[in-house]
């Protein structure tokens, strides 16, 4: 067993957090991972009140929140209920609904586990922001809805669907990284878009034969286009989008039946989070932690605009 392995099955997890003092302590730990250091007085000693939830600095009595600027700041919610809640966000790969987390987690209020949940996925979704693919890419869009479950026909039969554009690295055997965006649109403008923010320049973008597609040619991509149509052709020439678009599909119809456009980005980001971080398992615990630590505050207000 490697030296970084960390023990993060449901026992160990609620052995090593069954308190709040623990998790306090812990985020502490995640947030000053090289000990706290007074922004005043430069002392590092410094005593922490778990009721008051901040460090006081024993040379200047300086008070430092442990959760300002975090996900967590001016929570209610026990600590422990967001760890929970973190941990089976980062580790169940198909999905926890709303409702399945406000049981498990007994919260009363079905708007504070929804705005806890979105200020997670929120915090996911920054994590992957700045990531670009590379290598070699499929591309491919595909329409979301409430019977949306083709993946062909660009116009015919997409009435109400909403459309989303799909890349991911083919490494051959496995897939790599991935990434989706929901569009107004396939047309090129936001084919292209899309390509540009997600999708390092120079790489080669592989794809099936559909107009929109032209353009990246033009847009320092190296275009390798392959008529598929609908068949099995199709997932033949582009095997990892394709199950991509089946495993997203299965998450958003199983855990939540169904997602509004509104929200449907944030439901893509969170799969893509977790698909990006598949192989480091032990570790996907203390890496949602940091990036709710370091995610921008929300409001519910920001959430649901
Ligand atoms: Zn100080």
């Amino acid at each position: 067993m490697s030296k970084r392995y960390q023990d993060m099955s449901l026992f160990h997890f609620q052995k090593k957090f069954a308190t709040e003092k623990a998790c306090w302590e812990h985020l502490v730990k995640m947030r000053w991972p090289n000990g706290f250091v007074c922004p005043r007085c430069g002392h590092d000693k410094a005593s922490f009140h778990t009721t008051r939830k901040l460090l006081q600095c024993k040379g200047c009595r300086y008070q430092a929140s442990a959760t300002a600027g975090t996900v967590f700041h001016k929570t209610r919610t026990p600590l422990r209920k967001w760890f929970w809640l973190i941990f089976m966000m980062s580790t169940h790969k198909t999905g926890v609904s709303i409702q399945g987390l406000q049981r498990l987690l007994g919260i009363k209020s079905y708007e504070t586990i929804w705005t806890m949940a979105h200020k997670v996925r929120k915090a996911m979704a920054e994590r992957d922001a700045s990531y670009q693919l590379a290598g070699l890419i499929e591309m491919d869009d595909s329409y979301f809805g409430p019977s949306g479950q083709g993946l062909g026909g660009r116009g015919r039969g997409t009435k109400g669907k909403v459309p989303v554009v799909l890349a991911v690295e083919n490494r051959g055997k496995k897939p790599g990284f991935a990434a989706m965006k929901v569009v107004d649109n396939v047309k090129s403008a936001h084919i292209a878009h899309f390509a540009e923010t997600k999708i390092k320049k120079q790489q080669t973008v592989k794809t099936d034969g559909y107009v929109s597609y032209y353009c990246l040619s033009d847009r320092g991509y190296e275009l390798d286009m392959r008529i598929v149509g609908n068949g099995p052709n199709a997932s033949k020439e582009l095997p990892w989008v394709h199950t991509l678009v089946a495993n997203v599909k299965s998450m958003l119809r199983g855990a939540h039946h169904g997602v509004s456009r509104k929200y449907l980005q944030r439901y893509l980001d969170e799969f893509c989070y977790r698909f990006n971080r598949r192989y480091w398992p032990s570790e996907l615990f203390n890496r949602l932690l940091k990036a709710a630590i370091v995610a921008a505050p929300v409001s519910c207000a920001e959430l649901t605009r």
